[in-house]
């Protein structure tokens, strides 16, 4: 899941930013509101937290703009404690949820957890297909009985492949979704990614779950 981080301050940004990479985020950082509302224009995010305080477009703007602009992607303000009136005007600006700083990594963790489920009208912690099962809480999964051990790309590209399952993604909405704009997507790392899922996932189960869906990209699913 790809998330963009609006916020002025290096240093909690790169900390929200690294925390999240470690629980298999994509994460692009903008430091300024016009920043977020260009990058928010270009690229597709699955969630955005947005920092109320900015330097020149407030936070409040920013997300004005954006719901204004028919933007539905699900919002996170992050505001300062005691600030009740600021918490109002975030959320009649169309922010669906705030966070009032300072604030604990695992709160922020499950706040934006709960964001993107909303965000892909799902409920559930757990995603199925056949017998594999993915703990989307505890960053787990298993095929069967037997517990699957995935590097946290290797999950975030699990867990939207089984996000959008049955359905097939394309190439580039994975790179889009799982990787951030760093990424170079001339490189074929996707299909190594795949390939490693592959082995891990189908090479000793039947029936296999992911396919290739020639022309357009792939799918997660159980039956034909
Ligand atoms: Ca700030």
């Amino acid at each position: 899941m790809r998330i963009l981080l609006v916020e002025d301050e290096r240093k909690v940004a790169s900390f929200i930013a690294r925390a999240l990479r470690e629980k298999s985020y994509a994460v692009d950082v903008a430091a300024t509101g016009e920043q977020g509302l260009d990058l928010a224009a270009t690229e597709p995010y699955d969630a955005i937290l947005l920092d109320i305080r900015l330097p020149g477009v407030s936070g409040i703007e920013v997300c004005r703009q954006l719901r204004q602009g028919g933007m539905e992607t699900p919002i996170l303000m992050l505001t300062a404690r005691g600030l009740v009136e600021q918490r109002v005007e975030g959320l009649n600006a169309g922010a669906d949820d705030y966070l009032t700083k300072p604030f604990a990594l695992a709160e922020l963790e499950a706040r934006v957890q709960a964001l993107i489920r909303r965000g892909f009208g799902k409920t559930a912690a757990t995603l199925r297909c056949a017998d594999l099962e993915l703990d989307r809480h505890r960053r787990r999964a298993k095929r069967g009985e037997s517990g699957v051990p995935l590097t946290s790309r290797e999950f975030a590209l699990l867990e939207f492949l089984m996000l959008r399952s049955p359905d097939p993604v394309t190439r580039s909405e994975i790179v889009e979704h799982v990787w951030d704009c760093h990424f170079d997507s001339e490189t074929n790392l996707v299909e190594v990614y795949i390939n490693r899922l592959r082995q891990k996932i189908d090479q000793d189960h039947s029936p296999k779950l992911i396919r290739t869906v020639r022309g357009l990209g792939y799918s997660l699913r159980s039956e034909e």
